[in-house]
């Protein structure tokens, strides 16, 4: 039996449904099933993805069938409309659009208006009673033919557009003054390709095979790489009779979402325009109106006042279709001379924080299960969930207002064009991208921004709804500006912003404002936000702890969730202006009594520090590893400052030079650290130890409870555990003796190291728990250096060796292994072993996932990143991870 590479839908009904995304692609399953579901959608056929695979890996050759069975579908078009392709009087005219299985907004190719030639125009024109809607169809289809399907770049049709209509709107234009143009169009085309195909059946063929090559543009495959999109699916391509929105006063054309994609709130929302064309709405070139009075900012008469009908229509379908795929639709619609059509429904796109609304308002109204709400959300996006804010007390000067289309605030320098954006990005600048509109070509520029501002273009334009997606902070719309892009710059009423100068946008209000304006943690979390992380806590076995050095920032990750700290960095506090200096003082000391007078002045310091740690995490563990960097770091290395510390710590600078000459290291990374300190100079972790107990069995007193873990890090043999434990819990003991306070608590070890994770059952007889210190694991098992692989990364992504860099993105299949390994052996000899990770991968979800399968307590990351390592730990249980 030969492929079906064909679907057809229309007539109330279809071959495929909404199961057959991946056959159907997205577009091709959603007019299939609403077809199914008897609305008003014109008639049409799927060609599959299946196709477009085989296009690509045949020379372009289509299936055999595929030409046959395309003719057959235009047939079944034919009787339902009772229209003919190519017929000269009464011509049938079709759209012709991509459609991949996950979708891919505006970056894929389309055709409108496909059919027309210089006979079938008349026909139009005569059928229609409209010359000028028939003639203004056909120019739009020369120019979107030429530049799709020949590859001649659309700015040469506009150059000529601009010729022709000399000042007036297109829509002005007369019939003969379209006549021109489209000869001019032609002309265009002659020069850049031979001649325009007339025959309709040559235009479909070359359509098709064009919207089948758009699947694999570079800037379609940099999206999927950039969304995590498989690469090899291929698009499926969607040939339906065209409905025209542009025939006069009683057309129109518009984008609807069933919920707002910005906050989730659940309000029919969209933007239309009347006597228009699908893409003018989403290309951005107009700024079209509402459905309804009820949305915010918008202008322009509300599409329930001027087509009250068919917005009750839209009304109905919308709440229909809602409720069959559970889920917020994005939906397109033309009203043909007061009738309805639907030409698209999809899943839409939205913001992280209107994602979690959604989810659990659909939840609340019994839609979906706490379990497919849980699904839904992307643990990576709750991050930008909780994206700065303005400082509401911050100084600031607004130079101008737009659509709030991507909540956020976000300060950059100007940038007008996407390289631009991407060179500047690459120096590790934030860069606002501020553009009239944006079409898919700026989409690398807009994924390094940090916010994106257009002059034009509604809340369904490119621009938003990509920068919903992405999570971006963005501003469309705004016409208060005037961007000149000869002269980079634009100006905002009397204000003059060029290229480079920092400007501050708010994505949440439409605010744009001069300079930088200082930002603010984001309030913790929404209600929704609470309450779908309260049913990932219920789902997750792995427990999640945060990275905190200090008292707010432990109270700001329990805020978030997190059950205790897994990682207290310690070496801060040395820093701090009074303990550096004893620091350096003890570092410098000549005998022990020099040393331990320095020490003596350390200790209350971090007591300080660790108590308020432990008052703000009051019942959960903290914990605190012990010195790590080697101790150069707090010595001076410039000249300049040689000479002052020496005169501050009152020694001369040749002793200290020679110190300094002492303490150098070729490799600091894989010297005197860590534990190795420990083992060499127990007074400083001693030292330490004395105040964790101090100020826990002071805060004990006090009725907090504590739990403190004494952490050794570095550690390669159990030989150093076992000397550092020892004195550890010596110390411990004496405290609690002295202060006459009982205090439960650890002491563990870190595995950084591979020998150590090799080791592990010698080490584990030492160890209370372990903690995997994936950063230093992952430089040492890969050797390379945290601080210089930036060096060698972009190329190594480049050329494929890498495709994350392994400090970002756990390495499940090389590192996993030690992580993997250190756990079974360390359990083998103390079944007790609590293990964890400490890393920056505790929040990466992709290494969430691994370490709850293979079988660790808990993560630890930084505070902002707890709500998605909760998630994280969630999808881990319910098996998507
Ligand atoms: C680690 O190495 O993973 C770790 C948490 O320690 P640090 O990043 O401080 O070296
Ligand atoms: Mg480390």
């Amino acid at each position: 039996m030969s492929t079906q590479f064909v679907y057809r839908f229309g007539g109330e009904k279809a071959e495929g449904d909404v199961s057959m995304k991946s056959l159907l692609g997205g577009k091709g399953a959603g007019l299939a099933e609403m077809s199914n579901l008897g609305l008003p959608v014109p008639p049409g056929f799927t060609i599959t993805t299946p196709a477009c695979v085989h296009f690509f890996t045949n020379e372009e050759q289509w299936p055999d069938t595929l030409w046959s069975d395309s003719l057959e579908g235009l047939k079944h078009i034919e009787a339902i409309t009772g229209k003919v392709f190519g017929d000269p009087e009464n011509p049938l005219l079709v759209s012709v659009r991509s459609g991949a299985p996950v979708s891919m907004p505006g970056m894929m190719d389309t055709v409108l208006n496909l059919g027309l030639n210089d006979i079938t125009v008349e026909g139009l024109a005569a059928r229609s009673g409209n010359a000028r809607f028939a003639y203004d169809s056909y120019r739009r289809f020369i120019t979107m033919f030429g530049d799709v399907v020949l590859g001649i770049h659309y700015t040469r049709f506009a150059r000529v557009t601009d010729q022709v209509r000399q000042g007036k709107e297109e829509s002005k234009l007369s019939v003969d003054e379209l006549k021109i143009l489209i000869k001019e169009l032609k002309a265009v085309i002659e020069e850049g390709h031979g001649s325009f195909p007339e025959h309709p059946e040559d235009q479909l063929r070359l359509a098709i095979s064009a919207v089948f090559r758009s699947f694999n543009t570079p800037r379609a495959r940099y999206y999927r790489k950039s969304q995590d999109i498989p690469d090899d699916t291929g698009t499926a391509v969607n040939i339906q009779a065209m409905v025209f929105g542009n025939m006069g006063d009683t057309s129109a054309t518009g984008v609807c979402f069933t919920r707002d994609p910005k906050n989730g709130e659940k309000l029919f929302f969209g933007e239309w325009l009347p006597n228009a064309q699908g893409e003018d709405v989403v290309a951005g070139t107009h700024t079209p109106g509402p459905l309804t009075g009820d949305q915010k900012g918008a202008e322009g008469t509300p599409l329930s006042e001027a087509m009250p009908t068919i917005f009750g229509e839209l009304d109905v379908i919308q709440k229909t279709l809602e409720a069959h795929f559970k889920d917020m639709q994005d939906i397109e619609f033309t009203v043909e001379d007061n009738q309805l059509y639907l030409l698209q429904t999809r899943t839409g796109k939205r913001t992280p924080a209107a994602a979690v609304q959604i989810a659990v308002d659909m939840v609340n109204e019994g839609l979906i299960t706490p379990d497919e709400a849980l699904g839904r959300i992307d643990p990576a996006s709750l991050e930008m969930v909780l994206r700065p804010m303005l400082d509401p007390d911050a100084k600031r000067k607004v130079i101008a207002r737009g659509l709030d289309a991507s909540p956020g605030a976000a300060t950059g320098r100007v940038v007008f064009h996407s390289d631009e954006a991407q060179e500047l990005a690459e120096r590790g600048e934030n860069v606002i991208l501020v553009r009239m509109e944006t079409s898919p070509e700026d989409i690398q520029g807009m994924t390094v921004s940090t916010g994106i501002l257009t002059s034009r273009g509604g809340q369904t334009s490119h621009a938003a709804v990509v920068a919903r997606g992405m999570g971006r902070p963005c501003v469309v719309g705004c016409s208060e500006i005037a961007v000149d892009y000869a002269r980079a710059l634009f100006y905002a009423g009397d204000t003059v912003v060029r290229r480079g100068d920092w400007i501050t946008i708010d994505g949440g209000t439409g605010e744009i404002m001069e300079g930088k304006v200082p930002t603010i943690a984001p309030p913790t979390d929404s209600g929704a936000m609470a309450q779908l992380l309260g049913w990932a806590d219920e789902k997750a076995r792995l427990e999640v702890r945060a990275n905190a050095d200090n008292g707010s920032d432990a109270a700001r990750a329990r805020s978030l969730g997190a059950v205790g700290i897994g990682l207290c960095r310690t070496e801060h506090m040395f820093f701090q202006p009074d303990a550096l200096r004893a620091m350096r003082q003890m570092i410098l000391a000549k005998d022990d009594r020099t040393r331990l007078r320095a020490l003596n002045e350390i200790l209350p310091i971090q007591r300080e520090s660790f108590c308020e740690i432990f008052r703000a995490m009051d019942g959960l563990p903290v914990t605190v590893r012990l010195l790590d960097p080697p101790l150069h770091e707090f010595l001076p290395d410039r000249a300049e400052d040689v000479n002052s510390v020496a005169q501050d710590l009152g020694v001369r600078t040749d002793v200290l030079t020679e110190r300094l000459k002492e303490l150098h290291e070729m490799n600091p990374m894989m010297g005197h650290r860590g534990c190795r300190i420990g083992v060499t100079a127990p007074e400083i972790y001693q030292t330490q130890v004395r105040a964790i107990f101090e100020a826990a069995c002071q805060l004990t007193r006090e009725g907090v409870t504590v739990i403190p873990e004494v952490m050794i890090p570095l550690v390669a043999t159990d030989a150093e555990l076992r000397i550092c434990r020892e004195y550890a819990v010596n110390i411990a003991e004496e405290v609690m003796t002295e202060q006459g306070t009982t205090i439960d608590y650890r002491v563990g070890t870190m595995i950084e190291l591979p020998r150590a994770a090799l080791l592990a059952k010698e080490i584990a007889k030492h160890a209370d728990f372990f903690s995997f210190g994936t950063n230093d694991l992952t430089q040492m098992t890969y050797g390379f250096s945290r601080d210089d692989m930036g060096k060698f990364l972009t190329p190594y992504l480049g050329a494929g060796i890498l495709s994350d860099s392994p400090l970002a993105k756990f390495d499940i299949e090389g590192v996993g292994q030690l992580v993997q390994m250190g756990t079974e052996r360390g359990r083998h000899s103390n079944a007790r072993l609590k293990v964890g990770v400490c890393g920056e991968h505790g929040g990466d979800p992709k290494g969430v996932g691994f370490f709850h399968r293979s079988g660790l307590d808990y993560v630890s990351c930084s505070p902002f990143r707890v709500p998605v390592a909760r998630l994280a730990a969630a999808h881990a249980a319910l098996g998507l991870l």
